[in-house]
């Protein structure tokens, strides 16, 4: 099993550090290169790749820092190759990789930007969703349309329930927010709301969560067709 640890980086980005079984390290979306490094060297550990979900600066700002410290090979996605830098490991649906004596899956999700992609480990049930899919929310459309990230969706909805879900930013309460005004009377967006709050409160991420809890309180989601999609998120971009 792969062991995952959340590292705020920027305002409200998280990278993750991943801890393999036969002791391979990664992290994925290193947006910022010194909270990352701090937590590699009190733990002591050096990582052998680094994986980008997509090109935006916020995810990948760190790479370049962590490569020349550590040697880590960089894996991103290849149809992202023209925008990152310094790409060793080139990802895309389909091609066999594994990290941690596990396999990885990549699940390319246009959308947010044209080549981005969510990193499934199908054994430990983890899912890195970078700005694909938030808890209660998704990135805005920036290259893609909602044609595109509905059917994005639906290659991440199709996987198990009890999946765990890291996304690339802690953005829950402000989504949350937005899924109750679609739906006031969800009682399960309503747990999950007053359990992000305690959570927030006290200083803890809200993640991660499972895909049993989106598909229960994720408004886009549950929108149910790319057009009623479409809809809700032209509504929150006007919010
Ligand atoms: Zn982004
Ligand atoms: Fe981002």
């Amino acid at each position: 099993m792969i062991n995952v640890t959340l590292i705020p980086v920027l305002d409200d980005n998280y990278a993750y550090l991943l801890e393999g079984a036969n002791g391979e390290t990664a992290i994925v979306d290193p947006g910022e290169a010194a909270p990352v490094i701090q937590e590699l060297e009190r733990r002591n550990l050096r990582p052998d790749i680094i994986f980008n979900t997509h090109h935006h600066g916020d995810h990948i700002a760190g790479n370049a820092e962590l490569k020349r410290l550590y040697g880590a090979k960089l894996a991103a996605p290849a149809k992202e190759q023209s925008r990152i830098d310094g790409i060793d490991i080139e990802l895309a649906e389909g091609i066999p990789f594994s990290f941690g004596g596990e396999p990885v899956h990549i699940l390319e999700t246009p959308g947010h930007t044209r080549g981005g992609l969510c990193i499934y480990f199908p054994e430990s049930k983890i899912l890195f969703t970078g700005d694909t899919l938030f808890s209660m929310g998704c990135g805005r459309l920036f290259e893609g349309t909602p044609a595109q990230m509905w059917e994005s969706f639906g290659k991440i909805t199709a996987l198990p329930d009890e999946t765990q879900i890291f996304c690339g930013h802690e953005y829950t309460l402000s989504n949350g927010e937005f899924c109750l005004r679609i739906e006031p009377d969800n009682p399960a967006l309503q747990r999950r709301m007053e359990e992000a709050q305690t959570l927030r409160d006290q200083g803890q991420p809200t993640l991660p969560v499972t895909l049993g809890t989106e598909k229960q309180t994720n408004a886009f989601l549950r929108a149910g067709s790319a057009e009623k999609f479409a809809e809700l998120r032209a509504l929150k971009d006007r919010k």
